[in-house]
């Protein structure tokens, strides 16, 4: 048998080995002047034109370097103010994270079933569970955490319209999306607060790392404050030369601050952030054309017009009875692939402390059942893509024989 294909390799070169060389020898290894270039980066990145873009958001945007997507979260949530006992409405359709930063505050998800055909919060779902929740609970609803499924825009303006009329606060899971676009404008200039992840197996990867992004200054200043122990300034402020040593815990913060070893892979990372997404849309593409006609499967939906995909991951889904035998399939036709995901509501925790059923979330559901991402990743070669496409079908073929 042929080589195995990996679900994921990460995109590291030698540029990216050289600027972590440097900050090792640099001497500051921790949070410091990368960390702030990065951040600067990142913005300039954000808001640039997407490819094809028609206009951008103006208004400037601050950029919080973190450990993870996790704490930007947990960051963003915190800073719009979200408390115990808030209802935060989010996507059961999702990876853990997304929901446990909701209950670090002693506050509950509320889970809305996904769109059928993207996997995403809709406005329109939100909107009617909105409107037809009991007196009550209604009034406890602060925030909506929207996921940008799989890399394809959420309708981030249209939550924006709506977290107005309702007077709701938008922290928007981008783990995913990296570089996307709503309507020309990127993924990221939208809603109160941004969160991306640079986990291993993300679009830009740190190893571990994370951006709160956000256009309000007071919230990029208080998600700077308890990224630092609730230090008014950070580590690089304090020992620079005419710094002070003077400095005031102003709240209980958090220890959640980029390493500039980090930073210095973000940065490199960050200029081929695009051309590592032109990549894994020509792969995208190729498997939407050439399994368009293998029966027994779904394909994903490309992204609406205007908007921008990020193809994070192509998530495919075939017969849930044949799902895991097609896994395995797979995997001796020497290609790795993933779940995406076992929705939330189905875990143990979620399952049990609210008292949820399969059939509350029929949809989430079913892609939970049926699920499975193939590899797009942008070092994968022509024939690792064509082995993919033609793994599909002989795979399905002997799943089907599997469990018969
Ligand atoms: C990966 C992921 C996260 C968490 O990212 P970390 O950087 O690992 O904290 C959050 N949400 C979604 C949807 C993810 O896929």
């Amino acid at each position: 048998m042929s080589e195995h294909i990996p679900f994921h390799v990460p995109s590291l070169d030698e540029i990216d080995v050289s600027g972590v060389l440097e900050v090792l020898r640099s001497g500051w290894i921790t949070s410091g002047p990368r960390c702030r270039s990065f951040e600067a980066a990142f913005a300039d990145h954000l808001a640039g034109l997407p490819s094809g873009g028609a206009g951008s958001r103006s208004g400037q945007l601050h950029c919080v370097a973190v450990n993870s997507c996790t704490s930007a979260l947990h960051l963003g949530l915190d800073a719009v103010g979200v408390r115990a006992g808030d209802l935060i409405v989010t996507t059961p359709l999702t990876f853990a994270a997304t929901a446990e930063v909701i209950r670090y505050f002693g506050a509950d998800p509320l889970f809305v079933d996904v769109d059928a055909t993207t996997g995403n919060l809709t406005p329109e779902a939100v909107r009617y569970v909105l409107e037809t929740l009991p007196e009550g609970r209604r009034e406890r609803v602060r925030a909506i955490v929207p996921v940008h499924f799989a890399g394809n825009p959420c309708a981030s303006d249209e939550f924006e319209r709506l977290a107005e009329a309702y007077r709701l606060k938008i922290v928007e899971d981008a783990a995913h999306a990296l570089p996307a676009a709503r309507q020309g404008s990127r993924i990221g200039t939208f809603g109160d607060v941004t969160s991306f992840s640079f986990y291993a197996t993300k679009t830009l990867c740190t190893g571990e790392g994370g951006m709160a992004v956000t256009s309000d200054e007071a919230l990029a200043h208080r998600m700077r404050t308890m990224r630092l122990h609730g230090i008014d300034r950070d580590a690089f402020d304090r020992y620079r030369k005419g710094g002070s040593w003077r400095y005031e815990v102003v709240e209980p913060g958090f220890k959640y601050n980029m390493p500039d070893l980090m930073a210095a892979l973000g940065l490199s990372q960050l200029a081929r952030v695009d051309q590592f997404r032109e990549r894994r849309s020509e792969i995208a593409e190729h498997y939407l054309t050439e399994l368009t006609d293998v029966g027994e499967i779904e394909l994903p939906r490309r992204a609406a017009y205007g908007d921008q995909h990020s193809w994070h991951l192509f998530t495919m889904r075939v017969d849930a009875h044949l799902r895991d035998a097609f896994i395995e399939a797979m995997a001796e036709e020497g290609v790795g692939t993933s779940v995406h995901f076992i929705p939330l509501h189905r875990q143990p925790y979620y399952r049990n402390r609210y008292g949820l059923k399969p059939q509350d979330f029929p949809v989430a559901s079913s892609w939970g059942e049926r699920e499975v991402s193939l590899p797009i990743f942008p070092s994968m070669t022509d024939a690792q893509v064509e082995r993919v496409v033609s793994a599909v079908p002989k795979a399905l073929v002997a799943a089907g024989k599997a469990v018969r």
